[in-house]
């Protein structure tokens, strides 16, 4: 039993629809009956979102405006996807009842010129309904046979609108109930991503993204083999691609590793929204919907055989050096270094330390200044801006030698500002100016995927 989540650019048009409902034909031949979860068509839920945004400044006008962009985008469609068939009708006519709610939603919003985060789950909702709608029937046009199940029947949350976490007990019974019969009678489950309700039935999001915890969730409530992330991009890669062109999709990431490389942005996906998949220890696979033989990248909650996955950097950093005499055999001077970091709510990323200094990277500079004064009297400070973060990003580096030799020797003519090493078993990272950042990656990848 699987589950297969479809992101907002694999439904984004009729060409995409049609190319995810001839792979779940394919699974469907080869594993049964698979569970589908669906994002809302690209760039439909920033629509909702700011249609949302437009009825609480009173703008009724242009929320209905954009109402109306989001039903032409969703009728042309399904003209294009179902031609003049009789089952056009029907599903516009459905598409349009959900919309007529949304329509109703918005004048209130508007009425009341205020939008609670409960409102806006009530709104931004309606992306996954209707796209989650149209692929159901497609699939039954196509001689696929599938039922469409609202995700809010099964899937119970507490009621944090707008970042609503699962419960799991609940959660767990009905969905069970609800999608197993069906997939024994060999029919595929179409829902949503995205959106559940509380026990008393009022709509819920999990938070922008919250297609793959969707996936994750039903994953775990329904016990599947393995939950299938379908992307545009062939998985996770030894390095970004448009700085190494000979960058490799990584067969197998660890879940830690994998949530290392998501710092430096490979947005492939959020690694805590599958977190309930690996601690359930079912794999992840993210694959490539414009090329559906390619076989991705599994993450697993255990190490793969390779001792280095991927080469990560992330450039604009800043790096803040702390240096005063008189922490020399004193205790307290890291303690009052963080508080500051603390009391402006900076989070730091790497952190050397000597006997007498104390270096750090931010990404978040909004406060730099305010930490920089109030640390001013207490020790020297300098500032570097637009650094890079380099890390090697693997698995057991501690039980290993030779991996610090190979990756210095190869950087022998750049100039390292800082190195943070040992902190993790499973990153070794360093800092250069942002001017040496590509160039690094190149040469290490070179060096450390010689083969
Ligand atoms: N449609 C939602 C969003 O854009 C959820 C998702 O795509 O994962 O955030
Ligand atoms: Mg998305």
């Amino acid at each position: 039993m699987l589950v297969m989540k479809f992101g907002g650019t694999s439904v984004g048009s009729p060409e995409r629809f049609l190319a995810v409902t001839e792979i779940i034909r394919n699974t469907k031949k080869q594993d049964g009956a698979p569970i589908v979860v669906v994002s809302a068509m690209s760039g439909v839920t920033d629509m909702l979102i700011e249609a949302a945004q437009l009825a609480k400044e009173r703008d009724l006008d242009g929320a209905l405006d954009m109402l109306d962009r989001l039903h032409e985008r969703h009728k042309d469609t399904i003209y294009i996807l179902f031609q003049q068939s009789s089952i056009v009708d029907e599903l516009i006519e459905e598409i349009e009842s959900h919309l007529n709610k949304l329509d109703i939603i918005l004048r209130g919003v508007s009425y009341l010129g205020e939008l609670t985060k409960r409102s806006l789950d009530a709104i931004s909702c309606f992306g996954e309904i209707l796209s989650s709608l149209i692929l159901a029937t497609l699939l039954e046009k196509k001689g696929i046979e599938s039922r469409w199940l609202d995700a809010r029947s099964f899937l119970i949350t507490d009621n944090v609108f707008g970042k609503a976490n699962p419960l799991w007990e609940t959660t767990t019974a009905k969905a069970q109930g609800a999608i197993l019969p069906e997939l024994a009678d060999d029919r595929v489950v179409v829902t949503q991503g995205f959106i559940g309700s509380t026990a008393n039935g009022i709509t819920t999001t999990l938070g922008r993204g919250g297609s793959d915890y969707s996936a994750a969730i039903i994953g775990v409530a329904c016990e599947v083999s393995e939950i299938q992330i379908w992307t545009d991009v062939d998985g996770m890669m030894t390095a970004d691609p448009r700085v190494v062109p000979e960058a490799k999709v990584l067969s197998t990431v660890s879940f830690q590793a994998a949530s290392e490389l998501a710092y430096f942005g490979a947005k492939v996906l959020h690694p805590l929204t599958i977190k309930p998949a690996v601690e359930k220890e079912i794999p992840v696979r993210i694959l490539n919907t414009t090329r559906p033989d390619f076989t991705g990248t599994v993450i697993t909650g255990e190490d793969a055989a390779q001792p280095i996955y991927a080469i990560a950097s992330k450039k604009g950093i800043s790096a803040l050096f702390f240096s005063s005499l008189n922490m020399l055999m004193s205790h307290g001077f890291l303690a009052k270094v963080f508080s500051v970091f603390d009391k402006f709510r900076t989070p730091i990323d790497l952190i050397a330390t000597s006997e007498v200094s104390v270096s750090v990277t931010i990404d978040n500079k909004d406060h730099i200044d305010n930490i920089v004064e109030s640390l001013d009297e207490l020790c020297d400070v300098r500032v570097m801006h637009d650094v890079a973060i380099i890390s090697i990003v693997g698995t057991r580096f501690r039980d290993q030698s030779g991996i610090a030799g190979q990756v210095f020797e190869c950087l022998k003519n750049i100039n390292v500002i800082m190195i943070s090493g040992g902190a993790s078993d499973i990153t070794l990272s360093f800092v250069v100016s942002g001017a040496d950042a590509d160039k690094s990656v190149k040469l290490l990848h070179k060096q450390l995927f010689k083969d």
